[in-house]
Order: structure tokens, then C-alpha cells, then sequence
């Protein structure tokens, strides 16, 4: 076992600590990884905070990680002591159902090993990457290109893989209009993926305070959806949507914003059940479809799509002491756009 620093929520009603955790012996097929950045993403904040169900505590979350490989098992052939490698938001999975064997291990039907908070295979409680070192089965551990700063990388880990992995399943290209729901962590990537892979996109964003970012990080278009005239406006003109906001909105508001076959996939995850309007689907053959981050395959593919486009998250990097400061600010939607502890300063 290996002891290492961390920050972690003692309970669900406490802030995050500076504490210790045990990561496991190096067994054959892991590597170690010593993080070098953590990226922090609204659903940390959920989990430690028991939104989403009950957890075991101490919890050190983070999924956006990367890091250097220090040591590796000797069946390990993917990585090697030196690679600069990325972790996301899982660390294991079943390997034998339907979907891992097509390489969609998010859609483990035995249900996926999340990156923290999750019963790992060994038993114990899985722990994440707000912390100095962390063991991982190679086959979870993915490759950064060089072209990619470690730390714009981290958030590339969740925020680019949930956004990219939809984009491609629908098909944005040349010739295809995409609309992004939200400009935040996972709204900026879907923005600048969507751009790079030639479709015409456009933000709907509550407000245009944002609209000159959005034009920078590659959008065509930018509307208010404040504003009801945008909703006329924009009536079936859209391929796809992608909403990227975990708050309730009027799906079939948006239903109407899609041309023919169109389909509107969330990512954000409401608690609460959406009411859909059928009608909003019917007359246009229309899709309300979700999407969970991608495959293993998937998010080696969308890092070297990112190094080949020049691509990284737009953050601001922090001291592990200012995670909290970073919680409220997350929760405040005041963070363009995803923030970075540097974990060097996890002492
Ligand atoms: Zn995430
Ligand atoms: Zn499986």
C-alpha cells in the first residue's frame, strides 16, 4: 500500500480537507500514476455532497486526471514509466458483456467502476484525483498526446469525452447544424469539438454575457434563450443539440428548434424527471436521446483528435486550498471554464 496526500470531503455536509489515502499495491496489470493535475467538475460537487445518493466518506473525487506513469506491473504493455496518461470517469468494468466487448465499457451492463465513490472489484471504495498518486488498471489509463498541456488535458478526461463522444454518434460534420445548450465546463468543449470537426454551430445560452467567448472557442452563432423571439427564430433548424445544462428546461421547446429527424441529446443529468411534450417529437420524426462520457477506444481517439486540432480546455489552474473557493464559484457558473488544481500543492 501506498499512502498519498489528498483533499476530501469528510461528510456530506463538510468541506474538503487536506488528508492521506491508501492506494492499492501495483498488482501486474496496473500502472502507477503520479497526477500532476485534477480537473473539477459540477458532478464532484454533487456526489460529495450526497446529491445523487448516499456515499462512504472520507471521499476524494476527481476525474479529469493527468498525470505521469512512475511505476508499472509487469503485465503491463499499454504504458510505460515516463508516458504522460490520462484517467476519466472510470477505472474498471465487467470486460465480458455485450457492450464492454463492443468497447463501450460507460455502458458496462454489470454497471462501470467509477473513478471515486465507486465498490471497486477488490471491494474497497474507489478513490479519485484530487490527490498526489493514484493505481489504475492500464486498460482504463489512456495516452496524452504531446500536443496537449497536461493540464488543459485534464478536463478533456470528462468535459471533452462526454461532448465528443455524442458528436460523433450523431454525426456532426461539414454541411450539419449543431446548437450547444450552455456555455460551461462541458458546453465550451462541445463548442470548440463540434467547430473542429467542420459543422455550423451555434450557443444557446441563457444570456449573450458570454457571446464574445463563444464566438472565439469556434461558434457561427450565438442566441439568448431568454428571449422568446430566438425560439421562433431558430424553429426547425437544427441537426442536433446537445444540452450540456444539468438544470430543468423545457425539452420540448428545444424539440421544436430541430429540423427533420433531428435529435436532442442531454448530457447534463437533471435529478428530476423532464416532461416531454410528444408532439414535439412526432412531427418532425424527432429524437430526446442522453449520452454518457465514451468508451476507453472512444476518449483515446477524442485526445488524439484534440492534439491534432490543437485543442485543450479552457481553465484556471488552482491550489489544492482553494478547492472549496472553487465549489462555490463552480455553483455560482463563475468559471470560464473548468477549473485545475495543480495537485504539486497537495503537499
Ligand atoms: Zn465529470
Ligand atoms: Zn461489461
Amino acid at each position: 500500500m501506498l499512502t498519498v496526500n489528498a483533499y476530501a470531503a469528510p461528510s456530506a455536509s463538510e468541506a474538503l480537507i487536506p488528508t492521506t489515502l491508501e492506494r492499492r499495491d501495483v498488482g501486474a496489470h496496473d500502472v502507477l500514476i503520479e497526477i500532476k493535475y485534477a480537473g473539477i467538475c459540477h458532478s464532484d460537487i454533487h456526489t460529495v455532497r450526497g446529491d445523487w445518493g448516499p456515499q462512504s466518506y472520507p471521499l476524494a473525487p476527481g476525474h479529469e486526471i493527468a498525470g505521469i506513469v512512475t511505476e508499472i506491473g509487469p503485465e503491463v504493455t499499454r504504458h510505460k514509466v515516463g508516458d504522460r496518461v490520462g484517467v476519466g470517469c472510470m477505472v474498471n468494468s465487467c470486460g465480458e458483456c455485450e457492450n464492454c466487448r463492443k468497447g463501450e465499457e460507460q455502458y458496462c451492463l454489470k454497471g462501470m467502476t467509477g473513478t471515486y465513490g465507486a465498490v471497486d472489484r477488490d471491494g474497497t471504495i474507489t478513490q479519485g484525483g484530487y490527490s498526489t498518486h493514484v493505481v489504475v488498471a492500464e486498460d482504463f489509463v489512456v495516452r496524452i498526446p504531446e500536443g496537449i498541456a497536461l493540464d488543459a488535458a485534464a478536463p478533456l478526461l470528462c468535459a471533452g469525452i462526454t461532448t465528443y463522444s455524442p458528436l460523433r454518434h450523431w454525426g456532426a460534420a461539414p454541411g450539419k447544424r449543431v446548437a450547444v445548450v450552455g456555455l460551461g465546463g462541458l458546453g465550451h468543449m462541445a463548442v470548440k469539438l463540434a467547430h473542429a470537426m467542420g459543422a455550423e454551430v451555434t450557443v444557446l445560452s441563457q444570456s449573450l454575457k458570454k457571446m464574445e467567448d463563444g464566438l472565439r472557442l469556434g461558434a457561427d452563432h450565438y442566441f439568448a434563450t431568454s428571449d422568446p423571439v430566438t425560439f421562433e427564430e431558430l424553429a426547425g433548424t437544427f441537426d442536433l443539440i446537445i444540452n450540456t445544462v444539468s438544470a430543468p428546461i423545457d425539452i420540448s421547446s428545444y424539440l421544436q428548434l430541430l429540423s427533420l429527424d433531428g435529435a436532442l441529446v442531454n448530457v447534463g443529468a437533471p435529478a428530476e424527471p423532464l416532461p416531454v411534450n410528444v408532439f414535439s417529437l412526432i412531427t418532425g420524426r424527432r429524437s430526446f436521446a442522453g449520452s454518457a462520457i465514451g468508451g476507453i477506444r472512444e476518449t483515446q481517439e477524442m485526445l488524439d483528435f484534440c492534439a491534432e486540432h490543437g485543442l485543450g480546455a479552457e481553465i484556471e489552474v488552482i491550489p489544492a486550498d482553494k478547492i472549496n473557493d472553487a465549489y462555490e464559484r463552480v455553483l455560482a457558473s463563475d468559471v470560464r471554464y473548468r477549473f485545475v488544481i495543480d495537485t504539486s500543492t497537495l503537499g
